[in-house]
Formats: structure tokens, C-alpha cells, sequence
């Protein structure tokens, strides 16, 4: 279902389509739908789908270069087989990549706003930059192929995690939950979304959770402050738990080779020639 949106006096001949905002709702699945679930990923998505037709002559015009944007226009490249110069992306910005940020050179230094971790399990992502060829690597080699080159080679590490007592290297041996408190994060992971609006995270848990090292390790690794969101907690653990292992000396950790907008949105610029 899709609505027709006039452009508004200013440009009174064109009208243009809006299409429905897919996260609106809850996908389920239904007779028409073809599997797998769209956030569910992995090899069974690489085939290559029939074009659709008429896609010649189309024009897209997508708001926002965040990955987002950039992933709409990539599967309307790939998969939809639209041309590059057919899409435009629009930005308040006169820069794309949205929060994959990074600026600067060599001489006078970079400003990042953060570190980012692209996991393993980042289906789509992977899936997408599988596809998009490496800047400094042979013909042949993606930017996924970088990412694995880099990680495998170089592995991450801390040996000191977080330091108290003036200095002292904190010892994270353990992650120091009692059974009640192993129960507390078992009950949130099966909670259902819809029921954790207005919750905090401090409202929730027993006040020795936050005194537990899984406590520490957590809240620092995903900058959480005890007064926020237990819906947004909730979701990072179902993304996130698994990395609990290497969590105490961060080898649970991948990074790009360069700041998110040299790794990604430059090479991801290079392949899809859209018009900005
Ligand atoms: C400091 C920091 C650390 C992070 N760490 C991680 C991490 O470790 N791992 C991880 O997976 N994620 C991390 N994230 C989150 C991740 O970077 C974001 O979720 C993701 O990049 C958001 O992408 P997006 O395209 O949805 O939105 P954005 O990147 O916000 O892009 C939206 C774009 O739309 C533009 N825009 C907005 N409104 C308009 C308009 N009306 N007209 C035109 N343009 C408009 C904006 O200028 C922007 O460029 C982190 C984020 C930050 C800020």
C-alpha cells in the first residue's frame, strides 16, 4: 500500500509515491510472503532475485545517507537492479554516512565520535559489504574480505578492562551474579517488548546487580546509565550476549580498519554511484 503525496504548491505538477514505512509494524508472516523473515539473513538470502519489471527510467529518492539510506540504495542496486545515477539521497549534510562518522587526515589528526563494533552476527551488513569491493585490497577482495583480514590478524585486547582503587587493575575472573540475578536477566530476555515501555533499568533490577562485574562490564562497554531505557537493554542483550565471553578483556571485540566513514561509506560510495 503505498500513498500519492503531491509536492505542494512550489511544484504543483509532480506527485510522487511514499511507500509504506516497513518498521511500522511487527513483521508476520503471511501466505504471500516469501521466507526467510527479513531481518533473518544468512546464505539462504544470496540468490539472485528475478528483476522486477519496468525498473528502467525509475527514480528513487531516499532521505537520509545513514546506513540506512545507503543499504536501501545498495539492495535497490543489487537486487532490484536499479541504476546508480536513477537514486538520489538527500541530507541535511553536506557529508554522507549519517552516525558512521570520521574525519581528518594523517598530518593534523581524526575526530571520531566513537568506535564502532560490527559484529559477526551482523547479518545484513555483512551481506551488503560482501558486495562492495575493498579500496586497497586486489580486485576481487570486499570490504568484508578487509574487515576479516584486519581482525584475523590483529586481534583485539585489553590486559586492563577497568581499574578502581586508585590504579588497581579490577579483577574480572568472574561475572559476579548471584542465581537471582542470573534469573533477573533470564525474565527480561523472555519479556515481551510491548510490555517494557517506560521501564528504566534501575526500576527493574535488584539494587546488587549494579554492583555485580557483569554490571561494570556492560553499562561501560554499551555506554548504559542506570536510568535508561530496560526495552533498550533488553535489545542490546538479545544482540549482544553472546560476546560475553571475551567482554572482561575486550577480545570479544571487531573493528574496522579505519574510522566507519574511510571503511565503509567510501567504499561503499566508489560501488554504488548514486547521486548525493
Ligand atoms: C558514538 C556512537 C557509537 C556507536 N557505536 C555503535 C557500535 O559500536 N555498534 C553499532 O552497531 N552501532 C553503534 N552506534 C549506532 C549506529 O552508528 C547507528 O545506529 C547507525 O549508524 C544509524 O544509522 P541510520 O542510517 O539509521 O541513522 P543515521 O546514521 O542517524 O543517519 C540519518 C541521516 O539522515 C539525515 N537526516 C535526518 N533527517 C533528515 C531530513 N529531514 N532531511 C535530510 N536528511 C536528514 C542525517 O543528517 C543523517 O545523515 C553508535 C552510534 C554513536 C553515535
Amino acid at each position: 500500500m503505498s500513498d500519492n503525496v503531491s509536492s505542494g504548491s512550489e511544484s504543483p505538477t509532480r506527485a510522487f509515491t511514499v511507500e509504506t514505512d516497513a518498521t511500522a509494524t511487527y513483521w508476520r508472516k503471511g501466505p504471500q510472503d516469501t521466507l526467510p523473515p527479513p531481518d533473518m539473513m544468512g546464505p539462504y538470502m544470496r540468490n539472485h532475485p528475478v528483476p522486477v519489471e519496468a525498473v528502467d527510467g525509475r527514480k528513487a529518492w531516499i532521505i537520509g545517507s545513514g546506513i540506512a539510506g545507503l543499504a536501501a540504495a545498495f539492495y535497490m542496486i543489487r537486487d532490484g537492479r536499479m541504476k546508480g545515477e536513477d537514486i538520489t539521497i538527500l541530507d541535511t549534510m553536506d557529508i554522507a554516512g549519517g552516525s558512521l562518522d570520521g574525519a581528518g587526515n594523517a598530518e593534523e589528526g581524526y575526530i571520531v565520535r566513537g568506535g564502532r563494533e560490527m559484529n559477526w552476527n551482523y547479518d545484513n551488513f555483512w551481506d551488503l559489504f560482501q558486495d562492495v569491493p575493498a579500496l586497497e585490497l586486489p580486485a576481487g577482495f570486499s570490504v568484508l574480505d578487509e574487515y576479516r583480514q584486519v581482525n584475523d590478524n590483529d586481534p583485539n585486547y585489553s590486559k586492563s578492562r577497568l581499574m578502581h582503587q586508585q590504579g588497581k587493575i579490577r579483577d574480572f575472573a568472574t561475572l559476579g551474579l548471584s542465581k537471582s540475578h542470573q534469573w533477573e536477566l533470564i525474565r527480561l530476555l523472555l519479556r515481551r517488548k510491548e510490555d517494557l515501555d517506560d521501564i528504566t533499568i534501575e526500576a527493574y533490577f535488584s539494587e546488587s546487580f549494579f554492583e555485580t562485574n557483569f554490571w561494570y562490564l556492560w553499562r561501560s562497554m554499551f555506554a548504559f546509565e542506570n536510568w535508561q531505557s530496560l526495552l533498550e537493554m533488553k535489545l542490546y542483550m538479545h544482540r549482544f550476549l553472546d560476546a560475553i565471553d571475551g567482554m572482561a578483556d575486550m577480545s570479544t571485540l571487531v573493528f574496522p580498519k579505519y574510522n566507519q566513514y574511510d571503511s565503509f561509506v567510501v567504499p561503499w560510495h566508489v560501488c554504488c554511484g548514486t547521486r548525493a
